[in-house]
């Protein structure tokens, strides 16, 4: 369902991606790990198009996201995407911060954009908080809107660029249990975390990058317990 083809990005004479390839299947769930400045964070920009890319390509169900074809509108609604500081606007209501894409990217008309607002805000567990401002909320909370609020567009795939590095301790918990309750629902998702447990747990595969090269692909279980790169495990290492 998605095909990263040889994907490079420099930032001046920063080489930030090199030639990074990799496919998901629907239902995937892809993490990817590795140090600060790897270039996670591009890579899943790359994938929305909130960062263009030099060379390489990428494709959605088979169409190039960037071929002469290609829709950026349809690509934002067909790709959801998480970030670590939540992105919610301050002056909107929860509820009012998932109607706001639905009315206008989707058209759907008032009742039913606040009735998928609700649903969605139900199903991560604020259905209380719809009409709670940003600031009256916990971390864990706006992050939950935030997962929320990139559902109710139903995604084929969501991006999640670390959802729980800007929370307190006690909060990850709730927020790595909305996205294990996507996971069981088959959400195609592609994750960089430093939450090694939702990683081990819930990944199909773990991706290591580092200075912009997938340097070790494969299931949890190689990564974690017998990675085939001595990189690998020096890094899991340190974090596990
Ligand atoms: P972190 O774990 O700290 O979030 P990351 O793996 O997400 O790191 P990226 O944010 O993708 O890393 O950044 C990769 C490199 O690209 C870094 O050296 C960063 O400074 C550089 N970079 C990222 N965005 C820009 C930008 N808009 N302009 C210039 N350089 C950038
Ligand atoms: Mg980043």
């Amino acid at each position: 369902m998605l095909r990263v083809e040889n994907l490079s990005k420099s930032y001046g004479d920063e080489r930030v991606l090199r030639d990074v390839s990799f496919e998901m299947d629907r239902g995937d769930v892809e993490v990817v790990v590795g140090p600060s400045g790897s270039g996670k964070s591009t890579l899943l920009r790359c994938v929305n198009r909130l960062t263009e890319y030099d060379s390489g390509d990428i494709y959605l169900d088979g169409d190039s996201t960037t071929g002469p074809d290609a829709d950026v509108n349809q690509l934002r609604r067909d790709v959801g995407m998480v970030f670590q500081d939540f992105n919610l606007f301050a002056h909107l209501t929860a509820r009012k911060n998932i109607t706001l894409g639905l009315r206008r990217v989707k058209g759907l008309s008032k009742e039913e954009a606040r009735s998928a607002a609700d649903e969605h805000l139900e199903m991560v567990g604020l259905a209380a908080q719809a009409d709670s401002y940003p600031a009256e909320l916990s971390g864990g909370q706006k992050q939950r809107v935030g997962i929320a609020r990139a559902l109710a567009m139903e995604p084929k795939l969501m991006l999640f660029d670390e959802p729980t590095s800007a929370l307190d301790p006690e909060l990850i918990g709730e927020v790595v249990g909305v996205m294990e309750k996507l996971v069981e629902r088959g959400m195609t998702m592609l994750v960089v975390t430093h939450e090694m447990g939702f990683a081990r747990s819930a990944a199909s595969t773990v991706t290591f990058l580092e200075d912009g090269n997938i340097v070790e692909r494969g299931p949890p279980e190689q990564l974690f317990e017998s990675p085939e790169q001595a990189r690998t495990g020096e890094f899991l290492g340190r974090l596990d």
